[in-house]
């Protein structure tokens, strides 16, 4: 038998379970910052894995390292002088070093990255010193294992992600130790050019991390006690959700809700790894808890949210008895995909289709589109109207959930709102609702009504 020394290599010897933590850009943002999260990280000896971003903004006007490294990339590919950014970054990085009263090389780390942005500037490489160093930083102060993610995480050539290769290659690297910490957002390709995931891409390498290993928890520890129920810039103080299962958080984060990089989401549901997001400031508080069941005993609002976005238009094709089995719906749906047109939804009725699409994507080919449409198709009318914001409402409570969608529909109608679509998923609560523009905030406000309302705890919402 292992003969264990410390204090430490006990907790790890006893603990079986293993949490694989994340910390976003403002748990990271300063010495003061990185002083909490190691608390956070040696308050439970579960927390093997540790991932984090870059520094990101202090204060409102501050701005993240990823950009003042991206600004460096702009100005060194430009030919220009990047000398005033690159010392940027440095006194970031000086700041959390000397206030964790740490020796840190940083000045052979500055020398290297200025060497590589005069010789051979390359974008992804440049983005990702600022989750490198903040690993390596991190890494050294808590005692833990450097993981660099160019040695584990793989992309190919043209900087798509090789999710089998990864999960091998990572779970190798980590499983052998015992604690480490990995920087967030990037990896490299077999020639060992870095690559980074899109913005925000650090959620997606935490995500990685715990499929590879089979984590038992995904913790994501951010500036925010959770997923809001609503948006908080329209409702005030939102109540923040105990539990919602995967998809509905897919489908409020689509619509507009961001704490979490969706492809982290996809990750994790697919091997049912529980992500539990977590405020940095306020650690005592228990979050968000994503899974795919309830745990027993809980009781869970009708309504878990409700998100949306504005900028939508609604294309209405008429034909008679289009659903006779000629094909019409499937012919329409392949010219939306040969032009890579991607639509919100599509419904089909006996003389109709209509389409939700983003107006943005419209615009730009709605004229080749509409005679595409009418030279293919010979539709009876086709007519699109503008101006709409459609609205997602999620509840996977089943049985309440039956009435709950007729409820919110009448709550709506109640405050005069005009209800242009609706499409209403099987089963459990899953509503989109389209409405006019300029009552979008009138409806999120009606809808987290009608759900405070239908809190398990009502009798403490006075307004109900
Ligand atoms: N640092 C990167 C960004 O600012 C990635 C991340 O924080 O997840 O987008």
């Amino acid at each position: 038998m292992d003969i264990v020394d410390s204090q430490e290599e006990r907790d790890i010897v006893m603990s079986e379970r293993i949490v694989v933590a994340k910390f976003g850009g403002t748990s990271v943002a300063s010495a003061a910052q990185l002083r909490k999260i190691s608390s956070i990280i040696r308050s439970n000896p579960e927390r093997r894995f540790i991932v984090v971003s870059a520094p990101g903004k202090r204060f409102p006007e501050d701005i993240k390292v990823t950009d003042l490294l991206l600004n460096c990339y702009e100005k060194a590919s430009a030919g220009e002088s990047f000398a005033e950014e690159l010392n940027q970054v440095k006194l970031r990085f000086r700041e959390i070093i000397e206030g964790l009263q740490m020796v840190f090389p940083l000045n052979d780390e500055i020398r290297i990255l200025e060497q590589s942005l005069m010789t051979d500037p390359q974008r992804d490489y440049t983005a990702s010193r600022g989750e490198y160093l903040t690993a390596k930083i991190m890494a050294q102060y808590l005692g833990f294992t450097f993981v660099d993610p160019s040695w584990c995480v793989c992309f190919d050539e043209n900087g798509q992600l090789n999710d089998a290769m990864t999960r091998r290659t990572m779970r190798a690297s980590l499983l052998p130790l015992n604690r480490a910490v990995i920087a967030g957002f990037y990896g490299a390709d077999m020639n060992g050019k870095i690559h980074t995931f899109e913005r925000g891409g650090s959620d997606i390498t935490g995500s990685l991390a715990a499929c590879a290993i089979n984590a038992d928890l995904y913790e994501n520890w951010t500036d925010v006690s959770g997923l809001y129920a609503a948006n908080p810039a329209i409702v005030e103080n939102p109540e923040t959700v105990s539990y919602m299962s995967y998809r509905e958080l897919r489908t409020l984060s689509y619509m507009g809700a961001s704490v979490l990089h969706s492809d982290a989401v996809l990750s994790a549901s697919e091997l049912e790894i529980p992500i539990n997001i977590r405020n940095t400031d306020k650690p005592e508080n228990p979050g968000t808890m994503i899974m795919r069941h309830l745990p027993s005993g809980v009781t869970k609002n009708p309504v878990t949210g409700v998100s949306g976005r504005k900028g939508m238009s609604v294309v209405q094709i008429e034909k008679v008895m289009v659903s006779d089995g000629s094909g019409f719906s499937a012919l329409m749906l392949d010219i939306l995909k040969e032009r890579s047109l991607p639509f919100e939804y599509c419904l089909t009725g006996i003389d109709s289709i209509t389409l939700v699409i983003r107006s943005d994507l419209l615009d730009s080919c709605k004229e080749d589109l509409f005679s595409e449409i009418r030279n293919t198709l010979h539709p009876d009318f086709i007519g699109v109207r503008d101006s709409l914001s459609l609205i997602a409402v999620t509840g996977e409570k089943a049985t309440e959930a039956s009435d709950a969608n007729v409820r919110v529909l009448q709550k709506l109608t109640e405050e005069g709102i005009e209800i242009s679509t609706i499409n209403q998923g099987a089963g459990k609560l899953n509503l989109l609702i389209g409405v006019p523009e300029d009552r979008y905030e009138d409806a999120i406000r009606a809808i987290y009504a009608f759900r405070q309302c239908n809190s398990p705890d009502k009798k403490s919402i006075k307004s109900c």
